[in-house]
């Protein structure tokens, strides 16, 4: 699934190229939306959720979920596999370049709402990682209220930090040197610190690289990110550990595949 990194790059190609288009035409066979006229003034990323900001004071929102792609362009573009077999909507400009909107798995949604409504939408939303929001005291305090949680549960909980998927949270840990399967209060204040800064740096690192692509995740313009040369335990099960040799572990952990080296990590 694509995480924040992931997100956050559709959002800054999207941003140079959507805002001032106007939608000339829009077809889905799957969602019923009342685009056409109007124009895209901005574009946001709110967690792993897209924001457009339409004429009108609407608002549409995008979640890609499992497979979902966005890819922008003057032709037909898209899947690897199958661009025109996994499009489910197509949105045509007044200049007619076309905004595709691809989803293998079917699980992505495109949402019409009234920009009052935001607020609610995301009332529950936790804090985003790399806002100045998100400080070292912030993360003790996440960490202290949930003694009781394992490390990587902590994470992914969208309620408590926003846009931490299986990869990054995964790629953290080790970053910090820290098993995540560690309960929340059995981190020494150091390690926290570790932590904070190692969500931080592989966030950061993950946006430069424009994301990681093993499947399905695409950028604006469809080609592949290039963050996958840079992971050291995502998807590297069995394999050596870049730095230690070590083979790296996978183990499952509330049924999402977790990967660790067992000697980097303590
Ligand atoms: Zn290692």
């Amino acid at each position: 699934m694509p995480e924040l990194p992931e997100v956050e790059t559709l959002k800054r190609e999207l941003a140079r190229v959507l805002p001032g288009r106007k939608i000339k035409a829009f077809q889905s066979d799957k969602f019923d939306l009342p685009l056409v006229g109007r124009k895209i003034i901005s574009v946001d990323r709110r967690a792993k959720i897209l924001i457009f900001t339409l004429s009108g004071k609407l608002t549409l929102l995008v979640h890609l979920k499992m497979t979902g792609q966005l890819v922008y362009g003057k032709i037909m573009g898209g899947h690897p596999e199958d661009p025109a077999k996994y499009t489910r909507a197509i949105f045509t400009f007044t200049d007619n370049s076309q905004l595709f909107f691809n989803d293998l798995r079917k699980f992505g949604w495109l949402r019409l709402v009234d920009e009052t409504e935001l607020p609610q939408i995301f009332a529950e939303t936790g804090v985003e990682p790399l806002a100045k929001q998100f400080t070292l005291a912030h993360f003790q305090d996440l960490l202290a209220r949930y003694p009781k949680r394992k490390i990587k549960q902590l994470l992914l909980d969208q309620n408590l930090i926003a846009g931490l998927g299986n990869i990054y949270v995964d790629e953290a840990c080790f970053g910090a040197g820290i098993r995540p399967t560690r309960l929340a209060k059995s981190l020494a204040p150091s390690e926290i610190a570790r932590l904070y800064h190692a969500i931080i740096a592989v966030l950061k690192l993950a946006i430069q690289k424009k994301g990681t692509s093993f499947r399905n995740y695409r950028r604006a313009g469809g080609e592949p990110g290039g963050m996958v040369p840079h992971l050291q335990v995502y998807g590297r099960g069995k394999k050596e550990c870049k730095v230690c040799g070590q083979p790296i572990e996978k183990i499952k952990l509330h049924g999402r595949g977790t990967h660790y080296c067992p000697r980097c990590q303590k």
